[in-house]
């Protein structure tokens, strides 16, 4: 049964009119009020005067194409959900409804004509008030501050990094199968500082090796309190490239491991940008001592920069980790649920563990569990949290189960 969806409007611009009659009488059906144009001078009175809540733009128009009603909506600092249609087909949709994101504009999702009554309606559900919708964080969260070197070397001193933990599931049984542990300063501001403020810092200033340490033994220390009663739980890491130059860490850390008691069969150290290594050898061979000490390998951010074919070819990883652009597109685009149900099998085919990242709706895990991928990670099982929120979480995760 449809719900009723109160004090929902929607306008469609489209010169097609009978396709923009079929969707104002679908989205009657779900409840909406609807109004139609193909004029774009009508349709923007419209946005102006009626204040819809999602707009529908098809992208060929008689007289303007819909990127140019993209900048219109822009200009106009539209608010509404907007969904994208066209009969051109899943590149050029994906492309402008990618544009319309990147502009700022609520994307809702797009439709690809001809449509099916439930995809529409699908899209007319979605709840946009609680939803994170699909490329509204292109990029990780900022704090704001601005942060020195020197700034950075007082809180090591101060032993101020510690690590939150993110939980991953098995897609098919969503049995909890471990945690990212992801770096964070508590400032003494009161703001938590996240890791893209202060790691590319960190390896610029040469203070990055003292941070991962300060940053794994907070995480080690507190393992044995997820692991109690779980000792299969594997917990993820993650390593600059410039940690690899660092010849003395593979041994520091099999050290920190045996005084926590923990097993590096339970560590994954994900490795991105590993292209930037001096050398390609010396990669190899540190990325092999990491191995042959028992620890697990995860090429994290696959499918971007430099997380190449050649480097999952020649490098001794046991995970590939999917880079949540494309996991949280999958929605949305045709595209990215090619490239992962591709990269799913790769990945399969080579005897890895695929993870995939960035899991922000129910949709999206359910793909993910049909393509075959392994394990799932995002907020829509849940953000990365402080030791006692994780540790709450996975009791009553526990108990709910
Ligand atoms: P990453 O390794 O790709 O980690 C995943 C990031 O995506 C985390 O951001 C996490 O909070 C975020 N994330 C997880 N699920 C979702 C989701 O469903 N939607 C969205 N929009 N985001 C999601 P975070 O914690 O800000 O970390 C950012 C990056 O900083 C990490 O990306 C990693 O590259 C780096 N980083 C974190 N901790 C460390 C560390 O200890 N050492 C090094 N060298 N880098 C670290
Ligand atoms: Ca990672
Ligand atoms: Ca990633």
């Amino acid at each position: 049964m449809i719900k009723q969806q109160n004090n929902r409007r929607l306008l469609v611009l489209d010169d097609e009119n009978d396709v923009a009659a079929t969707i104002c009488m679908m989205a009657e059906i779900a409840g909406y009020q609807t109004e139609h144009t193909d004029n774009i001078e009508v349709f923007i009175e419209q946005l102006l005067v009626w204040s819809p809540t999602h707009v529908v733009v098809d992208l060929q128009l008689a007289k303007i194409d819909g990127i140019e009603v993209i900048h219109r909506l822009v200009e106009l600092d539209c608010k509404a959900a907007v969904i994208v249609i066209s009969g051109l087909g899943g590149r050029i949709l994906d492309s402008a409804s990618r544009a319309a994101a990147e502009n700022g504009l609520t994307l809702l999702g797009t439709l690809s004509k001809p449509f099916s009554r439930d995809s529409l309606l699908d899209l007319l559900t979605i709840d946009t008030s609680s939803r994170i919708l699909p490329h509204q964080e292109s990029s990780f969260l900022h704090s704001g501050l601005s942060i020195s070197g020197d700034e950075l070397a007082n809180a090591l001193q101060k032993k101020a990094f510690i690590a939150h933990f993110q939980p991953k599931i098995s897609c098919r049984k969503s049995e909890l199968m471990g945690f990212e542990c992801l770096a964070r300063w508590p400032h003494q501001s009161g703001v938590m500082i996240p890791p893209v403020d202060f790691i590319g810092i960190a390896e610029q200033s040469g203070l990055i090796h003292q941070l991962t340490r300060q940053v794994y033994e907070y995480a080690l220390a507190n393992l044995t309190d997820f692991a109690q009663t779980d000792t299969k739980l594997k917990f993820a890491l993650n390593l600059s490239p410039v940690n690899l130059n660092d010849e003395t860490f593979p041994t520091w850390l099999l050290d920190k491991c045996r005084e926590y008691n923990v097993s590096p069969s339970q560590i994954i150290l994900e490795v991105t940008e590993t292209a930037s290594m001096d050398s390609p050898l010396k990669l190899l061979e540190h990325l092999t001592q990491f191995r042959i000490r028992g620890f697990h390998l995860s090429i994290d951010d696959f499918g971007v920069g430099y997380s190449s074919l050649v480097q999952l070819a020649r490098l001794p990883f046991s995970e590939l980790k999917i880079d949540q652009m494309f996991t949280k597109t999958l929605t949305t685009s045709d595209e990215s649920r090619k490239i992962v149900a591709a990269v799913v099998s790769l990945g399969k085919s080579m005897g890895l563990n695929v993870v995939a990242e960035g899991v922000e709706n129910e949709w999206a895990l359910n793909f993910l569990c049909d393509i075959g991928c392994d394990e799932a990670q995002g907020y829509f099982i849940a953000r990365p949290m402080d030791k006692i929120t994780a540790l709450n979480w996975k009791w009553a995760r526990r108990n709910d189960v």
